[in-house]
């Protein structure tokens, strides 16, 4: 079955029923007797499915898990209640103290700041690696244990090459471990390319409407043991409203992710060719680093672009003067959304530019491109007007 097929049919009830799985909520489920009790602990040690407490999900989770690790290719999936939860207990499950982390350079900044502010208090330690890294020989240590991917990158979508980067860290018995929250299940699959496990803040694409916050981790393997176990273990879970959002919002992800695509392409496109604009960042443009291999292992781009502005060019007050472009954190949602960012002017796609250049992140909503490209226009002609 096609993928586009099974977005619409994950979690559906037997018929007659609804198309959606209710929104279940419990803590107690109850039983009729001592055995069925009794009966049902002893299945959930082996079948996340099991409806035994609220604390391991009711069934709308539980549709949820199932669609996400099929999404993912995964071989389970669990969930939290935010991007930033998954990623702690991934590492959690995953690091044990006096262990060394290798993280890619272009890391999302709140893993690296977890990693600094808590694994640190646990003797975790870690060094960066180039995004461009495919031997990771010259980094790895004695006490190396996992090597953390995001790609493409946050903020500046430098692309790895991940089939190549596993292969290395596998051969040094390392886990590998990806943050899939830009490809979302749907553009990227880190665990069919070698990682062993994946990560998505479905705040972003698979919610898809700005109303929900949530994380997964998919996994395979020995990873997907130590994963499951520490979840459960430490009373991970995502609540029944936010997991029917979730899934909600999956049913268009392939079509809504299309839209976004088309009109950040768009206006990568149109900024392109602006005077004010030194360079646009998008993995779909060529000349991009890794450019041909996201267009080999990827099957399309979402809706974020950076743009580097001229030294000049006031882009606080471009920003203010956006109206159909909010500023705010986040992405991933309906609506387009722009903020000024501050990455290290030491990434691959930042070189040879200006240090006073300003960049601003554009996340491209499902508005009508001609509507963004407008306000753009107007935006830009507002500021280098009165400068
Ligand atoms: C947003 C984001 C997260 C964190 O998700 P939250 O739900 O905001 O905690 C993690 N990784 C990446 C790449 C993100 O963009």
């Amino acid at each position: 079955m096609k993928r586009e097929t099974k977005l619409c049919h994950y979690g559906q009830p037997s018929r007659p029923g609804p198309a959606n799985p209710p929104v279940v909520r419990a803590s107690t489920i109850l039983h009729d007797t001592v055995a069925s009790y009794r009966a049902t602990k002893a299945a959930r040690e082996t079948d996340d499915s099991v409806l035994s407490y609220g604390r391991r999900g009711t069934t709308t989770a539980h549709a949820l898990m199932e669609a996400i690790a099929d999404l993912e290719g995964g071989e389970g999936a669990w969930l939290y209640p935010t991007g930033v939860a998954a990623i702690a207990a991934a590492l959690m499950a995953l690091v044990r103290p006096g262990d060394h982390l290798l993280l890619v350079e272009t890391i999302f900044g709140a893993t690296r700041t977890y990693c600094d502010k808590v694994l640190a208090e646990f003797g975790v330690s870690y060094d960066l690696y180039p995004a461009a890294t495919t031997d990771l020989t010259p980094y790895i240590r004695d006490n190396t244990r996992l090597v953390f991917v995001e790609t493409p990158g946050s903020q500046t979508y430098e692309v790895m090459d991940l089939p190549a980067l596993c292969a290395s860290a596998h051969a040094a018995g390392l886990v590998v471990v990806a943050d899939n929250t830009y490809g979302s299940g749907w553009l990227c699959q880190p665990l069919a390319l070698g990682c062993d496990v994946s990560i998505i803040a479905g705040t972003k694409y698979l919610g898809g409407h700005a109303d929900v916050m949530m994380g997964s981790v998919s996994a395979r393997g020995e990873a997907a043991a130590l994963v499951r176990k520490a979840t459960h273990l430490s009373g991970q879970s995502l609540a029944p409203d936010e997991a029917y959002a979730t899934l909600r919002g999956m049913r268009t992800l392939a079509l809504r992710l299309e839209r976004h695509e088309q009109n950040a392409l768009a206006l990568a496109a149109w900024l392109d060719a602006r005077p004010e604009v030194l360079r646009v960042l998008h993995p779909g443009l060529p000349g991009h680093p890794g450019h041909e291999i996201w267009k080999r292992d990827a099957s399309g781009s979402n809706g974020l672009l950076s743009v580097v502005f001229a030294p000049g060019i006031d882009t606080e007050a471009l920003l203010d003067n956006l109206q159909l472009f909010g500023v705010g954190s986040s992405w991933g949602g309906f609506e387009s959304l722009a903020m000024p960012i501050a990455p290290e002017r030491s990434r691959p796609s930042l070189q040879g530019l200006p240090e006073e250049a300003q960049i601003v992140r554009f996340h491209a909503g499902l508005e009508h491109a001609e509507d963004l490209i407008a306000d753009l226009e107007a935006g830009l002609t507002a500021v280098t007007a009165k400068g």
